[in-house]
């Protein structure tokens, strides 16, 4: 099956009760059983018909053996990091997602859970990271906001040589352009709040993982910690997965067309997009991704002429937040990555006049016109 009949067909389609095609929102907590422990669903935390039918879905779509679904993605990444022990040693991308990084080292650190933070785009850096207690590695790639690539391949084979865990957070590539199992993963996160959903109406975090050993371990995880997804939200997910080819085909296009006009402008000092041939990782992600996404960022110099382009745009809303319908700006050193001390955000490259965009699915002549009166203003 190709990707857009499986995210119409994949998992568990419509209603076999009634024919609905569209499955049921089952908004019930308990269910009645036929006699003491006699039962197809015992409670809607363990268990829920529409959640599940979400969960097959994704696990469809990713490649994997078995689903779960979260009430935001940092929900689904805490689950996941609940697999390990205190004492374990987690290796992870430098630049990962702020909120994860605000996990791992504010929370996660109490329970001693030993962390460290390497530029994963760099094999040796990792290799040389690991301890006797390493346990996993946990990677992003593309990251945010430079959109840094990390070989899958190349760091999934360290992990097996040292028996590690290989986990990725696929949230800017989605499963419609990348799968992280088929190069080597053994565990895949979403924050379904973005791309998957889609529409900027839900909060989800998804899992997949790649063996029945994980997929019982994690279930008693999601069970135990009780973090999951109500039924509604499930519903308006995997509404959003629907259309998630067509959205990434179009904003693919259109994104294409906003570099090819930001490049020819002399006053951007860099454009991070993993689609041009000079940006770094290029080839890599290439292999590894069918598409390039719609995030990009570039440096207009300054923190106060980026504030003022930023005040400018018409149809890119100024938001955290990516991956919708609708374009979105944004300046990760005063908003998404304003709590990493200013030399840490330099060395990592997030200067002060970095903007991001997430292209959306308008028509691609308003944005850039969009996007040069604000720059021709700024
Ligand atoms: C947004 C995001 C998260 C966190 O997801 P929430 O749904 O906001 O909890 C994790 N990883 C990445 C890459 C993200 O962009």
């Amino acid at each position: 099956m190709k990707k857009k009949t499986q995210l119409i067909h994949g998992g568990i389609v419509g209603d076999k009760h009634t024919g609905a095609v569209s499955v049921p929102i089952y908004q019930v907590s308990t269910y009645k059983q036929d006699g003491v422990g006699n039962f197809q669903y015992e409670y809607s935390r363990t268990g829920n018909p529409t959640r599940e039918a979400l969960e097959s879905l994704i696990a469809d779509l990713e490649q994997g053996h078995a689903g779960f679904a979260f009430a935001s993605g940092m929900a689904a990444i805490s689950a996941v990091m609940m697999l390990f022990t205190s004492g374990d040693h987690v290796i992870l991308t430098d630049d990962v997602y702020g909120g994860t990084y605000r996990l791992m080292s504010k929370v996660l650190t109490k329970f001693n859970l030993e962390i460290t933070f390497v530029d994963t785009s760099n094999p040796n850096a990792v290799t040389d990271a690991i301890q006797e207690n390493t346990k996993a590695i946990f990677v992003e790639t593309p990251t945010n906001p430079l959109l840094k690539i990390t070989n899958l391949k190349e760091i999934s084979e360290i992990a097996k040589q040292h028996d590690l865990l290989f986990m990725v957070d696929n949230t800017f590539a989605t499963p419609y352009w990348q799968n992280p199992i088929d190069h080597g993963a053994d565990i895949v996160l979403h924050s379904a709040t973005k791309y998957l959903g889609g529409h900027s109406d839900v909060v989800a975090g998804l899992v997949v993982v790649n063996s029945q050993k994980l997929a019982e371990d994690l279930h008693f995880i999601q069970n135990s910690v009780g973090g999951v997804l109500g039924p509604q939200d499930s519903w308006l997910l995997m509404r959003g997965i629907k259309t998630l080819g067509l959205r990434m085909e179009q904003t693919e296009r259109t994104t294409k067309e906003i570099i090819d006009y930001l490049v020819t402008r002399e006053d951007i000092s860099s454009v991070y997009y993993p689609g041009l041939e000079t940006h770094p990782g290029h080839d890599i992600h290439k292999n590894q991704s069918a598409g390039f996404g719609g995030m990009v960022s570039f440096d207009v110099g300054s923190s106060e002429r980026a504030e003022k382009v930023l005040r400018e745009t018409k149809y890119f809303t100024l938001a955290e937040s990516l991956g919708a319908v609708e374009s979105l700006i944004s300046l990760p050193p005063k908003m998404t990555h304003a709590s990493i001390p200013r030399d840490r955000r330099l060395e990592l490259g997030i200067t002060d006049g970095l903007i991001r965009i997430s292209v959306g699915i308008e028509d691609a002549e308003d944005l850039i016109a969009d996007l040069q009166q604000a720059l021709d203003k700024g």
